[in-house]
Order: C-alpha cells, then structure tokens, then sequence
C-alpha cells in the first residue's frame, strides 16, 4: 500500500492502529464468525461495545453524572436542527455567535425553528480575522441558548474563551476539536460533534446534553432527535449506526492508550506550532487569520502566486500529501490535523512546502 499523510478536513484520517484493529476483526468479530455490523444492536455483544465506548467517553472528557453522552444519527447539522427543537419553543430567541461557515449553517437552521439572533460575528483586527468574545451585557438572558462553535473546520478560525452567558446555557459544535484537548464539561448545557473529524465514521453524531435540557423537545421534534427519547433508550430508540459507535469505541481505546486529551492537546500544539512556524517565517505562504484566533486543527494557507496552486497540489498529492485543497468557499490551501495525523506528517508537509518555496518561489 502506497505510504501516505491524509490531511482531509473531513472525513478525515483514522488513527492507523485502529483502521489496523478494525480490519483483523472486520469479518471475524469477537470469533463469532460476523462481523460488528452484522449483528443485532440489542444483543448482549453489541451492548457491551456500546456502553463501554460511552464509558470512555465520558472517562476521557471527565463528563459529569449530570450529563447524558448520547450517540445519534445524522452528522454535525443534524444537531443544527435538534438542538432548536429540544431547547426553544419557535417563540424564543437563540443567540449565535458567528465565527465561519459552521456557525452561519447553524444559525441559518435555527432560523426554521426559533427566533435566531446574531450577536458576534467575524472581525478584522491589525489586517487579520478576528473573533471578539461578546459581552456579558450583550447576552439576553431571556434566551433559550447561545450557541457557538470554537472552531470553524472550513475557516481555520478558533478561540478559548467561553463567553459568560449568566443563566443562558451554552452550545457548542464540537465537530472539528472535540478529545483534542481538555474540557470543562460543565460550563457548557449542549456538546455536539459530528465523528468523522475526531471521532470516527461520519453520518454519527455525540452529544453530551446536561440533564435538565433533555426532555422538553417539541411534540413535533423528531422522534430520533429527541433528547430525551434517546437518553431514556440508551441512544437506542432506533437502530444506531453500530459500525461507527464500534469504530467510535477503538478510537476512544486508542486515545486513552496514548495517554488521553492531555497528551492529544500537547501533541496538536506541537504540530500546529510546526505548521504556523513554516508558514510565518516564509515569504511564500501567508495565513490571514489573527494569531490569538488561529485553529490547531485546520491550517489554511495561501501560496504567494495563486496560479501555482494546481502545481502545489499535483506535486504534493505525488509525494503522498494528500488532500491539502483549502475549502472552495476559501481557496488556497488547508491542513487538517486532527488527532489522528502524527506529527511526523506534518514534519513532512513542512519539508514539502521549503522545497517547493525553494524551486518556485
Ligand atoms: C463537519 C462539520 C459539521 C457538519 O457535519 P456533517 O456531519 O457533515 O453534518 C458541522 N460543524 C462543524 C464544525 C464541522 O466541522
């Protein structure tokens, strides 16, 4: 097999020793002579994969007992619709800061169901991209939720902060930096995230939802979007996607063998400090957003001659660099390293990129 470093944004890479794991019991799962996908998610087997994912989960992102961690279907912008018709009637207002493309694709779905309300958006700061935290003051305390998302995948936009939302509870899309470093579970009322970034096959969606927001979905929420439909069934009211919980649960084993979101979010910080080094200290690349609001995730970059994109990415796909197109609506060119990619990976694309300013630039 061709040896190669896959930086798509999503779906994007898995580690290689669970792609490894996962194929040795593919069709011989547990000697049972099936494979996972071939058997029922209420047999005992299936149960026991199913609740220890959910196990580790929650032991690696220390979820507190008065969260449910459920395990649904429909990606990332499913959530754009349940969260709205779990936590708003259509009458009440749901605040949304605006930071990228995701947090506009959330906003623009909350419109169908609330009363949706911007109250940040992207900034320019010293020529740079910027995201400001809103003010507490700025903060209806009459809305339903405030909901964010610290890293928008398609923009190479993050920020830490947390905003201070009083009795406003926060959600956040989680999709592109959950288990990448340390959270405080219980600032938040609402964490989502599709899988394929971070977690496993897309088409899965995790949410962690604090107790006293499940339950109250509309009547005419569906039923397997139902928060509390699903934490009373186990996230099993319907049939789950069983491969992907089970390839969700090998990456979950995985993380906590290589030492947890610590050692993850010390790892990512090495390999975006490598990425932004190379780009900084070049004449050739350029990336515009702010430093205090770059993503560790998802590196966009821009070549100095923009007519040398296609050579860039002919030559880099041929040295086994793949999938570093930046996103349409961006242009250019974007890294995703999630945890997946080792850091070797990127060394590599750093090498790449010298070499080719060296003969081009
Ligand atoms: C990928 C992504 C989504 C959308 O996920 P789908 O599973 O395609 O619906 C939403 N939000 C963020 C931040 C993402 O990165």
């Amino acid at each position: 097999m061709k040896n190669v470093f896959n930086f798509s944004a999503g779906p994007a890479m898995l580690p290689a020793e669970v792609m490894a794991q996962a194929q040795s019991e593919f069709v011989n799962w547990q000697n049972s002579g099936t494979s996972v996908m071939e058997v029922s998610h209420r047999g005992s087997n299936f149960i026991e994969v199913a609740k220890q994912a959910e196990t580790d989960l929650r032991e690696l992102l220390a979820v507190p007992d008065d969260y449910h961690v459920l395990f649904m279907h429909g990606g990332g912008r499913g959530q754009f619709a349940a969260v709205p018709l779990n936590l708003s009637r259509a009458d009440e207002k749901s605040l949304h800061i605006v930071s990228g493309s995701w947090s506009k694709g959330a906003v623009e779905e909350a419109h169908k169901y609330n009363n949706a309300q911007v109250i940040g958006d992207v900034a320019v700061k010293d020529g740079l991209t910027y995201i400001a935290c809103p003010d507490a003051s700025d903060i209806d305390q009459q809305a339903a939720y405030l909901h964010f998302c610290p890293n928008e995948t398609v923009d190479g936009v993050a920020y830490d902060w947390l905003p201070e939302s009083g009795r406003v509870p926060l959600v956040a899309d989680l999709s592109s930096t959950i288990l990448s470093q340390p959270l405080d579970v219980s600032r938040y009322g609402v964490i989502y995230a599709g899988a394929q970034k971070n977690i496993g096959p897309s088409g899965l969606s995790v949410a962690i939802v604090r107790k006293d927001l499940a339950g109250k979905a509309r009547s005419v929420t569906p039923s397997i979007f139902d928060y509390g439909l699903l934490a009373e069934s186990d996230s099993m009211y319907n049939t789950p996607p069983t491969f992907s919980w089970y390839l969700a649960g090998l990456v979950f084993k995985w993380l906590k063998e290589q030492g947890g979101v610590e050692a993850m979010a010390a790892k990512n910080a090495e390999k975006a400090a490598l990425l932004y080094q190379a780009i900084d200290t070049s004449e050739f690349y350029r990336n515009t957003i702010h430093p205090d609001c770059r993503s560790k995730m998802n590196v966009p970059f821009q070549l100095a001659d923009d007519n040398l994109d296609a050579v860039f990415l002919r030559e880099s796909e041929a040295a086994g660099l793949m999938a570093l197109k930046g996103h349409r609506s961006v242009g250019g060119m974007r890294a995703s390293i999630y945890n997946a990619m080792p850091v070797e990976g990127v060394k590599t694309l750093v090498a790449f990129m010298s070499e080719f300013e060296r003969k081009y630039g």
